[in-house]
């Protein structure tokens, strides 16, 4: 199967000439001028790699990072204007794979996209979360239990996703706010207690399951005797 890129870039003549060139190297390739769509496209979990740039309008690509890395580990490739340092250094810092700087000759970005699509291995290795009967798919935002798909929104599978990557560890309610609706979250902390309820009453309730545990006056953690 041709791995396939997803480039957000709005320079559109630009991204036209890179859909060209990785195109011709037997990528298949997708692309959103926008932060905001290209963030929903990433988001999907159908791309073997991302290529982000820098300056986007409506959303920053260092802030389609940030969003992205909250639910998908979907090796990503900043594209920085001229030199800027801290572009590479704060995209590193929050999550890219790797960086290239405009402009850049086609054959770089080409060993870069190698290099990176070789370290993240095959797609679907090492990347699915489970307890139990419980399986989740980062790659392609699938839940099921024991083989059975479970219907869950996005914030549901964000939430699920959270507390999976985090298995053992108990969560607070204000850690699971930042990390699963963001810092930038204005409203209530029992957000996260209504959202658990929609997952246990989905996996817990629905299969006989004791999956989400609450500890009293501290938050919830999934251990694997569910
Ligand atoms: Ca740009």
């Amino acid at each position: 199967m041709k791995p396939k890129i997803l480039i957000i870039e709005d320079e559109e003549k630009f991204a036209r000439f890179l859909e060209m060139e990785l195109t011709y190297e037997g990528y298949e390739v997708s692309k959103a001028h926008h932060g905001r769509t290209g963030l929903e496209m990433a988001e999907s979990g159908d791309y073997d790699l991302v290529l982000l740039d820098v300056m986007l309008p409506g959303l920053s690509g260092m802030e389609v990072l940030r969003r992205l890395r909250r639910t998908s580990s979907v090796p990503v490739i900043m594209v920085t204007a001229r030199d800027s340092v801290m572009d590479k250094v704060s995209g590193l810092d929050t999550g890219a794979d790797d960086y290239i700087t405009k402009p850049f000759a086609i054959e770089e970005l080409l060993a870069r996209i190698r290099n990176v699509l070789r370290k993240a291995g095959p797609r679907a290795e090492g990347k699915v979360l489970r307890s139990g009967e419980v399986v989740l798919d980062p790659w392609s935002r699938r839940v099921t239990v024991g083989g059975v798909p479970v219907e869950l929104t996005k914030r549901e599978f964000d939430l699920l996703q959270y507390l999976l990557e985090n298995k053992g560890i108990v969560l607070s309610r204000e850690t699971i706010l930042e990390r699963v609706w963001g810092y930038d979250f204005e409203g209530e902390t029992n957000a996260v207690d209504v959202y658990i309820r929609f997952l246990r009453s989905k996996i817990d309730e629905a299969f006989g399951l004791k999956l989400i545990s609450t500890v009293r006056g501290v938050g919830y953690v999934i251990r694997d005797e569910n």
